[in-house]
């Protein structure tokens, strides 16, 4: 399968999909995907989607991680790190990388 390099040329017409040398790491699940849409305005360019993000396991953490960066008294974020770990450790198995070709495992992004 042949991988683009997102630094040299690549499909680009909205809605070409194709997998990138470059992998991506959601910051939410800690999932790999190198599967790459492009949107159309607004937004256009490079987008990519984690796999899992449709899962409602995945949802809810995103929330919660999203929550834990407000500002919170000590002992209650310590308290929503301990469920956060919880959630994450609950859905191991669950975790999707959608990984195709042999991408760069160096040359990685978030998302
Ligand atoms: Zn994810």
């Amino acid at each position: 399968m042949d991988l683009y390099d997102l630094n040299k040329s690549y499909p680009s017409k909205r809605g070409d999909v194709f997998h990138s040398l470059q992998i991506f790491v959601c910051r939410v699940c800690d999932s790999m995907t190198n599967r790459v849409i492009i949107g159309g305005y607004p937004g256009y360019g490079v987008r990519v989607k984690c796999p899992n993000s449709e899962k409602e396991w995945h949802n809810e953490l995103k929330k919660k991680i999203a929550w834990l960066d407000k500002p919170h008294p000590k002992k209650y974020r310590e308290e929503l790190g301990a469920e956060i770990c919880e959630l994450r450790a609950r859905y191991k198995n669950d975790i999707e990388n959608d990984i195709k070709g042999r991408p760069d495992f160096l040359q990685k992004r978030y998302i």
